[in-house]
């Protein structure tokens, strides 16, 4: 049986209420909300429960390295690079019992079947992604995620401008295209008050890269 432990040591309901089968657990929130880390928590605990643990993130996804997933914070797992969420299936050993799968955001609407047929096959599946866009919009396929999910984590950032919860993600650059790869020079997490989708801050862009470059005390 494949058991959960929240971070208080008790065993979840996934474990009382699925026995012997797959499922999927869902990380969501904005940009530096802690989902790669969380993510990487929970596959180190699998690894010490000495379960067999698959890493995927997307070859877009360039930001820090190509063989880890990194967190904000320099939290790293070593990970394999997949080109699109079909090839997913074929890189999985048929012995994993865990997946994880970060930046769910870059793959697309074909995750949402991968992740079911992983689920089904009896697979661990977790998958972090952005939940919304930079205009605060729903952002796929999370949403359909969130749904088919057995368990759902939404994570918090800290608003850069007034340290309130944040679940935004604010594009500081001035580009309509909804996938633009970028940390702290190009993003930054805000709460709904701050938020502000219509007008990034391009001419104050000097000034953003030295507030988004020191978040290390910001740790939720
Ligand atoms: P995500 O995967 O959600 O983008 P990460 O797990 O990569 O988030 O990074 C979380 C880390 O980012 C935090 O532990 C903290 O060190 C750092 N960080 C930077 N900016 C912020 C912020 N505005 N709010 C909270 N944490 C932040
Ligand atoms: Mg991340
Ligand atoms: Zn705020």
């Amino acid at each position: 049986m494949q058991s959960v432990l929240t971070a208080s040591g008790r065993v979840s309901s996934l474990e009382v209420v699925i026995p012997n089968s797959g499922w999927i657990e869902a990380i969501c929130g904005p940009m530096f909300s802690g989902k790669t880390e969380e993510m990487i928590r929970r596959l180190r605990r699998a690894t010490i429960a000495r379960k067999r643990v698959q890493v995927f993130k997307p070859s877009i996804d360039t930001r820090f390295s190509d063989q880890e997933i990194v967190s904000h914070g320099d939290r790293r797992m070593p990970s394999e690079t997949v080109k699109s969420a079909c090839e997913i299936l074929p890189s999985t050993h048929w012995q994993t019992q865990v997946i994880g799968i970060d930046e769910a955001n870059f793959f697309g609407p074909n995750l949402v079947s991968v992740a079911t047929q992983l689920a089904d096959a009896g697979k661990q599946v977790i998958v972090a992604g952005l939940d919304t866009d930079f205009l605060g919009r729903p952002f796929q396929p999370m949403p359909d995620l969130l749904a088919l999910a057995e368990s759902i984590t939404k994570t918090l950032a800290i608003c850069m401008c007034c340290g309130a919860p944040a679940k935004h993600t604010q594009r500081l650059t001035d580009s309509g295209d909804l996938i633009v790869i970028g940390a702290g020079e190009a993003y930054e997490a805000r709460c709904r008050n701050c938020f502000r989708p219509d007008t990034p801050r391009q001419e104050s862009l000097d000034f953003t890269v030295e507030t988004a470059s020191s978040p290390e005390g910001l740790e939720t």
